[in-house]
């Protein structure tokens, strides 16, 4: 289960409603039964169940089971999609690691409010799912050209083309050093004026995910795969 605030040895955290659901209804434990509490900063930490009550469940943490463990320094730039395919990607790019997760708006993005909390929300379900120790940090959207804007030079960006002239992707990813960031397009992908400016930035690199042309979501889990399989741990 995912604590936000600092686990340490005898801490006690009172849990809230959705995780005491889940505990009490779902799994059906009792006090003094284990569970795995984690979160960023702090690691793993086995604790045990103390009160069980309808409104009200605490943990007790007794010691620490794993560091923390931060994922290779990979952001995820991406345009908001709708709905089920937002909640997709971010579960999917919890999963494969992605250290921040960086909604952008684009020309084409469609999508223009985007509910942070059901963001930190997926990503949180898809680490306990998947027992991470971590959780991606979760921004605010913000502008694709003011994200570009205040870029940092050493932050290689890797920017998904489905037009790109089709250069050896893997060779080009095993050019690159960390930290990066990937970049992947809304539903209707870039203008021709964004494609021929992020082309023309220092820091970026074009790569390919193949002749066929996926959506976005599909290409983001995609290219997030690739790149931790030749960049990542
Ligand atoms: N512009 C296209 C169109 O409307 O026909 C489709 C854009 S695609 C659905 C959305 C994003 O996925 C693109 O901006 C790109 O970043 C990424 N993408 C999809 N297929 C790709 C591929 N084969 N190679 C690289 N990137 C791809």
């Amino acid at each position: 289960l995912y604590v936000a605030e600092k686990l340490a040895e005898r801490a006690e955290h009172q849990l809230g409603q959705d995780q005491a659901h889940y505990l009490r209804d779902v799994m059906r434990l009792k006090p003094g039964d284990p569970v795995r509490l984690f979160n960023t900063q702090d690691g793993e930490y086995l604790a045990y169940l103390g009160t069980v009550a309808r409104k009200a469940m605490s943990v007790i943490c007794e010691k620490q089971l794993a560091e923390a463990a931060p994922p290779p320094d990979i952001d995820f730039v991406f345009a908001p999609l709708k709905h089920a395919r937002l909640d997709y990607l971010v579960q999917k790019a919890t999963e494969l690691g992605a250290r921040r997760l960086r909604p952008v708006y684009t020309a084409r993005t469609i999508v223009d409010r985007v509910n942070l909390d059901r963001m930190k929300a997926n990503a949180v379900e898809a680490a306990e799912q998947c027992n991470l120790v971590y959780v991606p940090e979760v921004f605010e959207p913000e502008k694709l050209d003011r994200l570009l804007a205040k870029w940092p030079a050493d932050r290689a960006l890797i920017y998904c083309d489905e037009r790109s002239d089709g250069a050896d992707t893997i060779a080009l990813l095993k050019g690159l050093k960390l930290p990066a960031a990937l970049l992947v397009g809304p539903e209707g992908g870039f203008t021709p004026e964004e494609r021929e400016g992020l082309k023309r930035l220092p820091f970026v690199t074009v790569i390919s995910l193949g002749p066929r042309i996926m959506r976005a979501d599909t290409a983001g889990t995609a290219a997030l795969a690739v790149v931790q399989a030749v960049l990542g741990d």
